[in-house]
């Protein structure tokens, strides 16, 4: 099967290479001259693991190709996949203007009937101003080519992508065209062959199951973090209630860590999205606010737990970070937690000294040189000098250390974990200054 994808990115370039893995014939167009660039020449502009091998080994075979033209990609596929990105716009609702231009891009090009699948995810309604703005590219040409729209949203995690794309538990599929589910059906057939899980649903609802499956998993990570404060002034270990509840098999262990909050391309943008487009109804989804504002609050108690460490003073101090992405296994630091906490050690005039396995070169990207920041080679270097350690992300690589060695490299052994990666008893015993999320510390 001929398909296009519009767009580079994590979902994009994941996709693309996926299919052509399973035998497709792909082409990836990008209006970033230097990514098309980048990856033709073998480079994988992000991390996800395993997908540099997977893109090599199909553009070797010829099943997969990049582009800018946009003529050359719309005359390509069968299937037009829509992976662009949908940002925030400043009121909090999805930006669309990439997506609307990629549908502007297919109605000015094609000659001949195509199927346009959105990915993106997008806002209930959007498939219908993807079809408007089709036919509207379309009637400018005096063109009169029949085309449909359907949504196919995706529910991939970065830094597992490809295992989720295709060993998903469930493709979705919102159109009412028997045309276009056949075609679907023909697409993701190599990923069916072990049970039917394909859902064939309306657009609408197709629509609305990736931001509510979205806002059900931030939903669970802010109520947790909601008892690890109350936990924490109870003196309680959230680490402790997490494994009670959990069992529960109505409740379940997944999803249900506490932390410093979440962050990413998705969680906050499509929570705040949903927010805004239950707003556009008169419906005030008030959870949704919630779910938000904790967050929020979430990511700024490293700070919090580090200044009352220090007194409130952290002007000179160095501070040293393990992890700055997100979540491990990704290079991707939107909305992070470690950003909140190093703009508060900033503006504080403290100095970061920040160590990250993949989102070193993210890190400098962001945040330029500066001589509040330093980028160190390994977790040993960070510590070097340092007054303090926090840990922002539950790399597998910070998951073991000798607390004795540490103490001896921070000059002040203050701990601050966000990922509660250790036990608090153990960390103290070694003489460090250890506090972590929900266990029954006061700090
Ligand atoms: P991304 O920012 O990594 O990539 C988007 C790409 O689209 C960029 O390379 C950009 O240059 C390209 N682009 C922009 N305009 C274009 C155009 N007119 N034609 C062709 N390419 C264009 O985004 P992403 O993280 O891959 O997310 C894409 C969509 O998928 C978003 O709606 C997101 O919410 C959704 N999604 C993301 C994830 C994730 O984990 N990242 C998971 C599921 C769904």
């Amino acid at each position: 099967m001929k398909i296009t994808i519009f767009g580079t990115g994590y979902v994009g370039l994941v996709t693309g290479t996926c299919l052509a893995d399973v035998g497709h014939d792909v082409m990836c167009m990008d209006v970033d001259a230097d990514k098309i660039a980048r990856l033709e020449a073998g480079e994988i502009p992000i991390y996800e693991p395993g997908l540099e091998e997977m893109v090599k080994a199909n553009v070797a075979e010829g099943r997969l190709r990049f582009t800018t033209d946009p003529a050359a990609a719309v005359d390509f596929g069968v299937l037009q996949f829509i992976a662009v990105g949908t940002p925030p716009d400043e009121d909090g609702s999805a930006d669309l203007q990439y997506v609307l231009a990629v549908a502007e891009t297919i109605g000015r090009h094609m000659t001949e009937e195509k199927v346009v699948v959105d990915k993106s995810t997008v806002p209930v309604g959007t498939a219908d101003r993807v079809k408007a703005a089709v036919a509207g590219a379309l009637a400018e040409r005096g063109a009169a080519i029949d085309f449909e729209v359907c949504s196919n949203p995706e529910f991939l995690k970065e830094g597992a992508a490809i295992e989720d794309f295709t060993h998903g538990a469930r493709i979705i599929v919102g159109t009412e065209s028997e045309r276009v589910k056949t075609l679907m059906r023909e697409c993701y057939a190599p990923y069916i062959r072990l049970h039917d899980k394909l859902m064939f649903m309306d657009v609408r609802a197709a629509e609305l199951t990736k931001y509510a499956a979205n806002a059900m998993l931030a939903t669970k990570i802010s109520f947790m973090n909601e008892i690890a404060n109350l936990a924490e002034r109870l003196g309680a270990d959230v680490e402790q209630v997490r494994r009670g509840i959990g069992s529960d098999p109505r409740i379940g262990y997944q999803f249900i860590y506490p932390g410093c909050g979440y962050g990413g391309s998705c969680f906050p943008k499509d929570v705040q999205a949903l927010a805004r487009t239950a707003g556009e109804v008169d419906y005030e989804a008030e959870l949704l606010g919630a779910v938000e504002a904790v967050n929020r609050r979430q990511k700024q108690t490293l700070f919090a737990k580090l200044s009352r460490a220090f007194d409130g003073d952290l002007a000179g101090r160095t501070i040293a970070l393990w992890g700055l992405a997100f979540k491990p296994n990704t290079d991707d630091m939107r909305d992070a937690p470690s950003r909140t906490l190093m703009e508060a050690l900033w503006a504080a005039g403290a100095r970061v000294q920040a160590y990250d396995p993949e989102a070193m070169d993210e890190c400098r990207r962001l945040y330029g040189e500066r001589e509040d920041l330093a980028l160190v080679e390994d977790r040993v270097q960070a510590v070097e000098g340092a007054d303090a350690l926090v840990i922002c992300t539950e790399w597998k690589a910070f998951r073991s250390v000798d607390f004795a060695w540490l103490k001896s490299r921070l000059t002040l052994p203050v701990v601050v974990d966000g990922r509660n990666l250790f036990e608090p008893e153990t960390a103290r015993a070694a003489g460090l200054l250890y506090y972590a999320v929900g266990r029954g510390d006061s700090l």
